[in-house]
């Protein structure tokens, strides 16, 4: 997936209230991919971890509405024991989260699903993926 960055997609507004809930300062990283070399759930992102922060630090808030990178992660920690500089990753894709539903959108909608699905599915992941995925 490719986006161009300019000086009109830019929306610091962004950054300042991931960091403002994380905790964390996206300006720290300095792009090496050891995240994204790390991270089990790779395949199933739209961009990788180490591309999600190169557009959190140029405040591309319209490209990172639009990617799932920061629902599919599981928060399995491992970014972060291994990120050089010391960035606690999965609490900036938790941040993420938090802003869309705060909004009241949710990324899933009970309500749409099927009856097979919520048969099939194990109760534990329903109620996790509510409980991270819906308002
Ligand atoms: S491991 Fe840390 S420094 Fe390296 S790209 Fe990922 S977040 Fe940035
Ligand atoms: S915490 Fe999330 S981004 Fe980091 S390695 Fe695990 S699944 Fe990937």
């Amino acid at each position: 997936m490719s986006y161009k960055i300019t000086s009109k997609t830019i929306d610091d507004n962004l950054k300042r209230k991931v960091s403002e809930i994380s905790g964390q300062m996206a300006s720290k990283c300095f792009q090496c991919g050891t995240c994204t070399g790390s991270c089990p759930m790779i395949e199933q992102m739209h961009i990788t971890p180490r591309r999600l922060m190169a557009l959190l630090q140029w405040g591309q808030a319209d490209a990172l509405r639009n990617v799932n990178t920061h629902w599919i992660c599981a928060s399995c920690h491992v970014c972060q024991v291994r990120c050089p500089r010391g960035i606690e990753i999965p609490k900036v894709m938790e941040a993420l989260r938090l802003i869309k539903l705060r909004t009241n959108e949710n990324y899933i909608e009970p309500s749409n699903l099927q009856p097979e699905e919520i048969i099939d599915l194990p109760q534990i992941a329903l109620v996790s993926g509510f409980r991270k995925m819906t308002s």
